[in-house]
């Protein structure tokens, strides 16, 4: 299987094209994600906005893991680049991206990461929920208390397209896609930049996220954690 990526990959590159892409593989989610997004498609119409605190925190996150391998000596892509989190907000095409300059992923940590829980509070509760057999008594529960980290973007999306590019020397441009159900697709991008950009397609119901002041709005009212400078739409909030 991973022979077949790389053979793919090899051909691509020989074009020598600077945005190469190879054809997605389709991927499925973990039994245990599959679940957590279930509960997060019902989520309450009050408790969709902690999903950009979740995103702007894993941005921030991996600016903050980018600074401390720099620091400790790990040699990096373009290590004087500006850290920082860019958050666009389109009316038009009722999207949301949000970018950071930071660590970035590559094959194995998306697949590992993207489609996995990773999160042991969100582990927890699933295996809860399982041994009770039964639909969760309150979904509140696990989106507030534990928080459900980037699935949380599934609250408002009905598909998530992630670009990123690990700063580890010699990295590939990734693109990973999903509607949220069972499967995702992955596929090698080199137009994905240093870092990692997630663009939100939000739903019908949902479209006011891609308001610029009520991003602005939700940013100051949750993110006054984030050690990095955020900017939306060009403004530093
Ligand atoms: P948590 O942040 O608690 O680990 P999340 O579900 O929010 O859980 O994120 C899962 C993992 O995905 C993170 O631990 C990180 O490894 C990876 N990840 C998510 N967003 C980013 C990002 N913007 N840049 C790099 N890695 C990320
Ligand atoms: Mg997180």
């Amino acid at each position: 299987y991973l022979n077949r990526f790389v053979s793919t990959t090899s051909l691509v590159r020989n074009e020598q094209q600077s945005n190469a892409k190879t054809v997605p593989e389709k991927r499925e989610f973990q039994a245990e994600t599959r679940m957590l997004l279930d509960i997060v498609a019902k989520s309450l119409y009050s408790e969709k906005e902690v999903f950009v605190r979740e995103l702007i925190s894993n941005a921030s996150d991996a600016l903050e893991k980018f600074r401390y391998m720099s620091l400790t000596g790990t040699t990096l892509e373009n290590s004087q680049r500006p850290l920082e989190i860019k958050i666009t907000a389109d009316k038009e095409a009722k999207t949301l991206t949000i970018e950071d300059s930071g660590i970035g992923m590559n094959k194995e940590e998306i697949i590992n990461n993207l489609g996995t829980i990773a999160r042991s509070g969100s582990k927890a509760y699933i295996e809860q929920l399982k041994s009770k057999g039964g639909a969760p008594e309150s979904l509140s529960n696990i989106i507030g208390q534990f928080g459900v980290g980037f699935y949380s973007a599934f609250m408002v999306a009905d598909k998530v397209d992630v670009f990123t590019k690990s700063s580890l020397p010699n990295s590939v441009g990734l693109h990973w896609s999903s509607d949220g159900t069972g499967t995702y697709e992955l596929s090698e991008d080199e137009t994905a930049e240093l870092g990692t950009k997630i663009i939100i397609h939000l739903k019908s119901d949902c479209t006011n996220f891609s308001q610029e002041d009520t991003i602005k709005d939700i940013i100051q009212r949750y993110s006054n954690f984030v050690g990095s400078p955020v900017s939306v739409n060009g403004t530093v909030v």
